[in-house]
């Protein structure tokens, strides 16, 4: 089966007992069994739960992995894979990663014995470096395109760095869907998801999702899953479930959207900088060519003012929604260096290349035309 076919039909099986056409919300923590022991494979819902297990089988064959876990947030699935290491274990992280992701890495994980280490660039040879810098590298922690520079590495490259050094390498594929990308068959053993954003789609329900390459991989993950419990509920599983149904719709029509967001903005007079993938001059632009079908629906610019500037664009944009978060069917602006990247230091947002004139935007799937207009009305 292809995508979208896989999307609208794997774990959505009708119905035995009634036929029901969209199979049943299992709402329960429980399950009779016949007798001690005796069961259909169901035992409590921390350990497993068949809305849950739908979802599961369908995140899996979207990545084109054996395997997956959701968990009840991003977050909660990042944790789960850091709980697999062991003090005096290295993670290298790439230079961009997701704000929330840092703060796990360097202000829970470094004080409980992580070593952590993070690349100076999208290049390879950055990655390497920081592998080497650490006593026991076992984890390359990749987020392409990143955020908020959508930046892009080259996934293939830096599956051989891991393999090389003996690392299991993790992507981030939050930003891109497996619509647009699929890091296993570029040789990631695991991808993460937080399928708070495009998955799920529709800005209604928080969660994650670890797909492993093989059952093997995702084995650790699962018994933290079970034994930490950071378990999603089966409304928010059904309601992902739901949104991954539209995806591939969606996603064509983000892509179709941001692209044209992009081109007018790099045509505004009030506008210094556009990143934006699938732009000539990007720097990954290259790499995101070889391994995305799509650039997605990530627009990042800087202003020509200042703050008075910012504040004035937010205050006048109508159609777009001042918000955290992405991947929904609505747009929405945000300001990285007072939001999403607020809990890092003024100096790393400085390295990192975050100015305070720097705007994200979550292209949505409105019409084109009302979009192009909230944008010119707000920065004229
Ligand atoms: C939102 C996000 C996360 C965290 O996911 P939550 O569902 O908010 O916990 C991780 N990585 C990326 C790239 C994200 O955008």
């Amino acid at each position: 089966m292809r995508f979208s076919t896989k999307a609208i039909h794997i774990g959505q099986e009708p119905d035995p007992a009634t036929g029901a056409t969209i199979p049943p919300l299992h709402l329960t923590s429980t399950y009779t069994q016949e007798l001690p022991g005796r069961h259909k494979g169901y035992e409590y819902s921390r350990s497993n739960n068949p809305t849950r297990a739908a979802l599961e089988r369908c995140l899996a064959s979207l990545e084109e992995g054996e395997a997956c876990a959701a968990f009840s947030s991003g977050m909660a699935a990042a944790t789960a894979v850091l709980q697999t290491l062991r003090p005096r274990d290295g993670v290298v992280g790439g230079h961009d990663l997701y704000g929330g992701t840092v703060r796990l890495l360097t202000q829970h994980f470094v004080p409980w014995g992580l070593e952590v280490a993070f690349a100076s660039g999208s290049e390879p040879d950055a990655y390497a470096e920081a592998a080497s810098s650490l006593s026991r590298p076992r984890l390359l922690w990749l987020e392409t395109p990143s955020n908020p520079l959508l930046d892009i590495v080259d996934v293939r490259a830096l599956a051989a760095v891991g393999k090389s050094r003996d690392m299991q390498v993790l992507v981030d594929n939050t930003f891109a869907s497996p619509y647009l990308q699929k890091p296993l068959v570029l040789g990631a053993d695991r991808v993460l998801h937080s399928t708070t954003k495009y998955l799920g789609g529709h800005s209604d329900v928080i969660g994650g999702a670890i797909v492993a390459r093989s059952a093997a991989q995702l084995e650790p993950i699962r018994f933290i899953q079970n034994t930490s419990g950071a378990v999603p509920g089966p409304l928010d599983c059904y309601l992902v479930h739901r949104g991954l149904k539209t995806l591939a719709l969606r996603m064509e029509r983000h892509c179709r959207n941001a692209r044209h967001v992009a081109k007018m903005l790099s045509n505004h007079p009030k506008v210094t900088r556009v990143l934006y993938p699938g732009f000539q001059n990007h720097p990954g632009h290259r790499v995101a060519a070889g391994q995305m079908s799509g650039m997605g629906g990530m627009v990042t610019f800087e202003l020509v003012e200042g703050p008075e500037a910012v504040e004035s664009f937010f205050t006048n944009l109508h159609v777009f929604s001042t918000a955290e978060s992405l991947g929904g069917v609505e747009s929405l602006a945000s300001h990285p260096a007072s939001m999403t990247h607020s809990s890092l230091s003024a100096e790393r947002r400085k390295a990192a290349g975050i100015s305070d004139t720097m705007i994200r935007l979550s292209v949505g799937i409105e019409d084109v035309e009302d979009l192009l207009r909230d944008l010119e009305r707000a920065l004229r």
